[in-house]
C-alpha cells in the first residue's frame, strides 16, 4: 500500500465537540494509532521532521506521547524518557505546573536519568496553547538537558503554541495542522 499522505493521516484523527469540556473541539488520535497504517505513517512522518536533528533521547508526554514518542525513539535508535503526569513516580521527582486550554496539570521527570548536556527531542500529540511542551522543556532543561525542538502528530495554529515556543528558544514541527 502507497504511504499515507499528511492529509490520509488527518482524516484519521476523530474530532470530539466538547470534550473535556463544552467549546473544546477535542484531537482524538486513538483512531489513528489503532490503524496499522496510520500508525506506520505517523512514527515515518515523525521520524522524517527528526532527520536533520541530532537526538540523544526522545522525551514524551503522558500517555499519548509516550506511545508515539517511545516507537520513534526505537525508531532514532536513542532512549526514551517519560514526562509523567502528578503523582506517578516511585522515586523523587522534580515538577511543572502549567496551564492547559481546559485546566491545571503539573508534570514530573526523575532527574537521575537525564545525562548532563545531552540532546533530548520533546515529543506530544498535540499542540495547543503551548503550555505542556512549554512546562516540559522546563523539566527537561532544569535537569541538565539541551531542549531545542519539540515534535508533535497535530499542531492547533490558532492556539500559537509554535509562536509561544520558540520564545522559549524551541523550533516546533507538526505532521499536520
Ligand atoms: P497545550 O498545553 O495547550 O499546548 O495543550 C496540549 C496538551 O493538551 C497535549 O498533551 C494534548 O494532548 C492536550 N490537548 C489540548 N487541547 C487538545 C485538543 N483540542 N484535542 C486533543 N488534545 C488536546
Amino acid at each position: 500500500p502507497a504511504t499515507p499522505t499528511a492529509s490520509d493521516l488527518k482524516a484519521l484523527v476523530r474530532a470530539v465537540p466538547d470534550f473535556p469540556a463544552t467549546g473544546i473541539l477535542f484531537r482524538d488520535v486513538t483512531t489513528l494509532m489503532s490503524d496499522g497504517a496510520g500508525l506506520a505513517g505517523a512514527i515515518d512522518a515523525l521520524a522524517a521532521l527528526a532527520a536533520d536533528l541530532s537526538v540523544d533521547a526522545v522525551a514524551g508526554i503522558e500517555a499519548r506521547g509516550f506511545i508515539f514518542g517511545a516507537a520513534l525513539a526505537q525508531r532514532l535508535g536513542t532512549g526514551f524518557i517519560p514526562l509523567r503526569k502528578a503523582g506517578k513516580l516511585p522515586v523523587p521527582a522534580m515538577a511543572e505546573d502549567y496551564a492547559l486550554e481546559y485546566g491545571e496539570a503539573r508534570l514530573e521527570l526523575d532527574p537521575t536519568i537525564i545525562r548532563a548536556g545531552q540532546s533530548v527531542l520533546l515529543l506530544d500529540d498535540l499542540l495547543a496553547t503551548g503550555g505542556t511542551a512549554l512546562a516540559a522543556a522546563r523539566l527537561l532543561r532544569r535537569a541538565g538537558a539541551h531542549c531545542t525542538h519539540a515534535l508533535f502528530v497535530i499542531d492547533l495554529p490558532d492556539l500559537g503554541g509554535m509562536t509561544a515556543l520558540s520564545e522559549q528558544g524551541i523550533e516546533g514541527r507538526a505532521v499536520m495542522a
